[in-house]
């Protein structure tokens, strides 16, 4: 894994000039190295190089993982589809979530999050592109979510996350991550004091970073073509 290192520097350096163009101070965009499919040894390599926040999208693979590399200095998301019934090691695992798109999910996190731990710190994500297919709430949903998810006593509500349909279509792209933004603004003048906009993946983080990405989930622009069969995004 000797080229993990420069992909991540590369990765940085895509995310200080699309900062830069944008305006926004450098370190305003935390990078999410998104390790699911990847063993153990690609999450040593990443922490070797400075790397410190990791994402995973399915639950088992996921805690095996945090079990395995076993980092304390390592910060965990989980960032791929949630079921009710597979919570659990989420909530004992995780620091983030960012797939909260119904209740029932919130509730069961937040009961089953551990005294020992801090709040668990979560996004709502918002299917802003009303795919059928897709995870996240109706973004008319996304006020009375929010509302619930910020008084639940185990969770810590930080913002909104969002996968955008895939298009080569820039103008599309960008206004699926501005209506991200603006439901952010919106709920932030009902008091909810979000501040994470999680949105931007290797192929389009520059647009993402342009209407405002707060974190960046990246994974083949790090770690390289995923091999195994993806059934999530
Ligand atoms: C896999 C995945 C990513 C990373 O995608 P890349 O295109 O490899 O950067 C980001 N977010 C989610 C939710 C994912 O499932």
């Amino acid at each position: 894994m000797p080229t993990i290192p420069a992909n991540l520097q590369a990765v940085s350096a895509r995310i200080a000039a699309a900062s830069a163009a944008a305006g926004r101070p450098t370190g305003a965009v935390i990078l999410l190295a998104v390790s699911k499919t990847w063993p153990a040894a690609a999450v040593r390599a990443a922490a070797a190089a400075g790397q410190r926040a990791f994402g995973e999208n399915y639950v088992q693979e996921g805690a095996a993982k945090v079990a395995e590399v076993n980092d304390p200095a390592l910060e965990w998301h989980f960032i791929g589809p949630l079921q009710s019934n597979k919570t659990r090691p989420v909530a004992e695992t995780f620091h983030w979530v960012h797939t909260i798109d119904r209740l029932r999910i919130a509730q069961r996190l937040s009961g089953q999050r551990p005294a020992s731990l801090p709040p668990l710190q979560v996004c709502i994500q918002v299917n802003v592109s009303g795919e059928a297919s897709k995870g996240g709430c109706a973004p008319a949903q996304a006020e009375a979510l929010a509302t619930a998810v910020a008084g639940l006593p185990r969770l810590r509500l930080r913002g909104l996350m969002a996968i955008p349909e895939p298009t080569t279509d820039t103008v599309l792209l960008r206004s699926r991550f501005a209506q991200l933004r603006h439901l952010r603004d919106h709920l932030n003048t009902l008091g909810l004091a979000l501040d994470t906009l999680s949105m931007g993946m290797s192929g389009d983080l520059e647009h993402a970073i342009a209407e405002g990405a707060t974190l960046v989930r990246i994974g083949s622009a790090i770690f390289g073509t995923r091999m195994q069969k993806e059934n999530t995004i």
